[in-house]
């Protein structure tokens, strides 16, 4: 124990809490407009930026610009939840190849869930309903996704031959919103949002010495960051919209970077003296606390509240890691869907919920072009030399762009 406890000691902690590249990594390598409006909003404190652009090893994410003009916001928390499937990747750990997220649109606030297959959709809504509607005495009005079968059901010369995620909001009242093919700008709160957090993924990965399976953790841990920074055009951050708390940002720690952990032993009935030498993956969903990845212990996931971080960036992979984690196309090219106009539930029903606003028509809704299946790819292979992020919304907020370079830009 002592022996250990000397190496501790010896390791270097960071010490420079006013390293804008260390909150730039804690923060899951977000933009630095999006660090100053932190430090503007008063839930981070002043940092030194003269380090900021030294962050090399971040960039592998990809900026996709996809401005959303004259969309409005709901008026209050559950009127309307904007939902996507994403994936399949490579199984993470768990085997979970794909991600659902249930994004509310007042707040911004998003969930997220792993699946093994996309049929699970219907069960994790379900789970994410009964929590939300129960702690926040509210009730989901409005479900915003694309017509993907999990989601829409088939369709057939009579129309929607609803499934049963579809037939589950009608059930509840839930009035279904969703999106024409091949428009998924139409979808965009939710696509964005998937979008972002992939590219936060890839860059906590690249920049970290660990299995590419963990993405699955970085996932949500991004997730879990993204609630805490600001969002479009909200003065606050989505996790004091949704939770009317205050939030403090100071147990943040560089995901993937090494510690020192104590953890419970059930032999000896409380917290091991031992530490462990594990790295940090994310931060447990219902207690305060740490998630550790340990490959040289028995448990290789431990959660604690007792560790010592070493966030220095020695820690920190190669510049020259690859990462592969793009979403695995099938090239299968399905029938060609009609135009089959708005969904009759669109029109029929908003005005039930008028708080609910609808955004505006695009010109492009309107096409009359059939779109093949194949045609709704969401990303394309990504350059290795492009510089990026987290645009999910600065781009529309003219809060000023980062000093970054676009290589490419979608459509
Ligand atoms: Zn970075």
């Amino acid at each position: 124990m002592q022996d250990e406890v000397a190496i501790v000691s010896k390791k270097r902690k960071r010490k420079d809490e006013n390293s804008s590249k260390l909150w730039h990594e804690r923060l899951g390598h977000i933009s630095r407009v999006r660090m100053e409006r932190l430090i503007k909003e008063g839930i981070l404190h002043p940092l030194d930026f003269s380090d900021f652009d030294t962050c090399v090893k971040c960039i592998k994410g990809k900026f996709v610009k996809t401005n959303k003009k004259g969309a409005t916001r709901s008026t209050g928390r559950l009127e309307l939840i904007h939902t996507d499937i994403s994936g399949p990747y490579t199984p993470g750990l768990g085997g979970h190849k794909y991600f659902i997220t249930f994004i509310d649109d007042y707040s911004r606030y998003g969930y997220i869930y792993l699946l093994h297959e996309k049929s699970e959709a219907l069960e994790m809504f379900k789970i994410y309903k009964a929590e939300v509607e129960k702690q926040l005495e509210l009730n989901i009005k409005v479900v915003r996704s694309d017509r993907g079968g999990e989601y829409y059901g088939k369709f057939s010369e009579s129309g929607q031959n609803p499934g049963p995620f579809a037939l589950f909001l009608r059930e509840c009242g839930i009035v279904p919103q969703y999106t024409m093919p091949g428009t998924p700008q139409q979808n965009g709160v939710a696509e964005r949002r998937n979008r972002t957090l992939m590219d936060m993924v890839r860059s906590m990965i690249c920049h970290s010495t660990l299995p590419e399976f963990l993405w699955v953790e970085a996932l949500k841990t991004a997730m879990h960051i993204l609630n805490r920074v600001p969002s479009k055009s909200v003065p606050k951050t989505p996790y004091e919209i949704w939770t009317k708390r205050k939030l403090s940002l100071g147990y943040l720690h560089v995901w993937g970077c090494l510690a020192e952990a104590k953890i419970y032993n059930p032999h000896i009935k409380k917290l091991d003296p031992k530490t462990i030498t594990c790295h940090f993956i994310g931060y447990p969903e219902r207690t305060k606390g740490f998630r550790f990845y340990c490959p040289s212990h028995t448990t290789r996931i431990v959660e604690t509240r007792n560790a010592v971080f070493f966030e220095d960036a020695e820690v920190s992979g190669s510049t020259s890691r690859k990462i592969n984690l793009e979403e695995i196309q099938d090239n299968v090219t399905i029938p060609i869907i009609p135009d089959i106009g708005a969904p009759e539930n669109e029109n029929q029903n908003i005005g039930a919920h008028e708080n609910v606003r609808q955004d505006p028509p695009h010109d492009d809704e309107n096409t009359n072009e059939p779109l093949r299946r194949s045609e709704r790819v969401r990303r394309s292979a990504i350059s290795d030399d492009y510089i990026v992020y987290l645009d999910e919304i600065e781009s529309n907020l003219g809060m000023g762009h980062d000093p970054i370079s676009y290589k490419r830009s979608c459509r």
